[in-house]
């Protein structure tokens, strides 16, 4: 048999939208934005309802600075709409007796399957993390109640020529089996159950490099930490790289070959906001992720994910013009705000694995004459490590990483107790 070299590190799914000049992008994306405003406003109860409570008309929406005028839909509100109008809460924008399926999530959050699937996301997500027509694929998200492995992958796996292997969570000896002998190349799941392919594959006498086939693996559902990635790679012989999205809005990031963040597609509109007004963030500012997509089906406007992130525009060395997110930072009822910015546990993690000195730490947010001051408080694995230089080396970091400066000060091994909060506001409003 002879075996064709694919190049998985170029190419686009859909090039002239994913390498759209800027000022085009802009006009793309208001057409698009006006559009699904219309549309909804006309199809969807829900939406309606939500311009009329702020007495807006679609004409009133042209832009994405425009946006911020649409009240945020969060996640317990669409549950509350759903609960008293089920299923989707008068979210859709096309009669229910239209849909396909109906699935559902934890929550329980519904979520309608339409007939042709023609979201683009998660499809350029894959291709971007070196999928190609001819792969075959096992897809070992799960296939029942949630619309992700069948809905969402399955059938953009389909849109990019791949052949799926539905095997679905768990069997993971079966899965190693069927990897080796349809000498699958392709893999979408979790990074943590890829993990355990591996393991099972070695504990079955095989080589995870040599005996099975992997070549490319698109994770999501959880986010992956570096130093994992780097082992499975290294482990499979494979690429790895990440999607980021929800069951209701489907896919809002993906990685593609540089892993300088993840680009969003070219099918929704994200917002980086401030959780507390709605209003917009600025490039490289902290705040929550709110989305919009242009699915007629569904046409969620303002959905508020409740994840942390950034947005940068940095140019991207693959030739994607989109924005994109720098990481998923966590929740935002974990962060806290400190002069007007908001910090995360995660960020703090992300200073301190930086320096492998740093034995444990605890940040406290204190108020000083009307002011905020934030303080890593640091525990060094041996006492000789405490150094000036060390010292001004977490600040900067801090200052990286946070956006916010904060003082460093060294205390003694065992000051900080177990199962202290990462970040300790001890600030009083009296
Ligand atoms: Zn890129």
């Amino acid at each position: 048999m002879s075996k064709q070299v694919v190049d998985r590190t170029i190419g686009f799914f859909k090039k002239n939208l994913e390498t759209m000049d800027p000022q085009k992008r802009f006009e793309y994306i208001n057409r698009r934005l006006q559009g699904i405003v219309q549309y909804a406003y006309r199809h969807s109860t829900a939406i309606k309802n939500k311009m009329d409570s702020v007495g807006l008309k679609p004409k009133d929406i042209q832009t994405v600075k425009d946006l911020e005028k649409i009240p945020i839909t969060k996640k317990t509100e669409l549950m509350e709409l759903q609960k008293k109008n089920p299923p989707l809460g008068g979210f859709e924008g096309i009669p229910i007796h239209a849909l396909r399926r109906i699935y559902i999530s934890p929550g329980p959050l519904y979520e309608p399957g339409e007939i042709e699937y023609d979201e683009l996301g998660w499809a350029q997500g894959m291709y971007a993390a070196g999928f190609r027509p001819g792969d075959i694929a096992i897809n070992t998200f799960s296939y029942h109640m949630v619309p992700f492995a069948m809905q969402m992958l399955d059938n953009s796996l389909f849109r990019i020529g791949c052949v799926t292997i539905p095997t679905g969570v768990g069997n993971t000896e079966q899965q190693v089996n069927i990897l080796k002998n349809l000498k699958a190349n392709a893999f979408c799941g979790t990074p943590s159950f890829l993990l355990n392919i591996a393991e099972k594959a070695e504990e079955m006498g095989l080589d995870p490099k040599k005996d099975l086939h992997l070549r490319v693996g698109f994770v999501a559902a959880e986010m992956v930490p570096e130093s994992l990635r780097s082992e499975l790679e290294e482990r499979f012989g494979m690429i790895i790289r990440q999607g980021y999205g929800t069951a209701d809005i489907r896919c809002l990031g993906y990685e593609c070959i540089e892993k300088h963040g993840m680009h969003i597609p070219d099918d929704k509109i994200v917002e980086i906001v401030d959780p507390e007004t709605g209003k917009q963030l600025g490039h490289g500012k902290t705040g929550e992720i709110v989305a919009t997509t242009f699915n007629k089906v569904y046409p969620l406007i303002r959905f508020g994910t409740g994840d942390l992130s950034t947005l940068t525009e940095i140019p991207c060395p693959c030739g994607r013009t989109s924005p994109r997110l720098v990481k998923i930072l966590g929740r935002v009822d974990q962060a806290t705000k400190v002069r007007g910015l908001f910090v995360h546990p995660g960020q703090a993690d992300e200073v301190a694995s930086r320096f492998p000195q740093i034995s444990g730490y605890q940040v406290l947010i204190t108020r000083r004459e009307h002011k905020d001051e934030m303080t890593f408080l640091i525990e060094l694995r041996g006492e000789d490590d405490q150094s000036d230089k060390l010292k001004e080396g977490i600040e900067r970091s801090v200052r990286d990483v946070m956006k916010v400066r904060g003082e460093v000060k060294f205390v003694l091994k065992g000051t900080i107790s177990e199962g202290a909060k990462r970040i300790e506001d001890q600030r009083t409003w009296e």
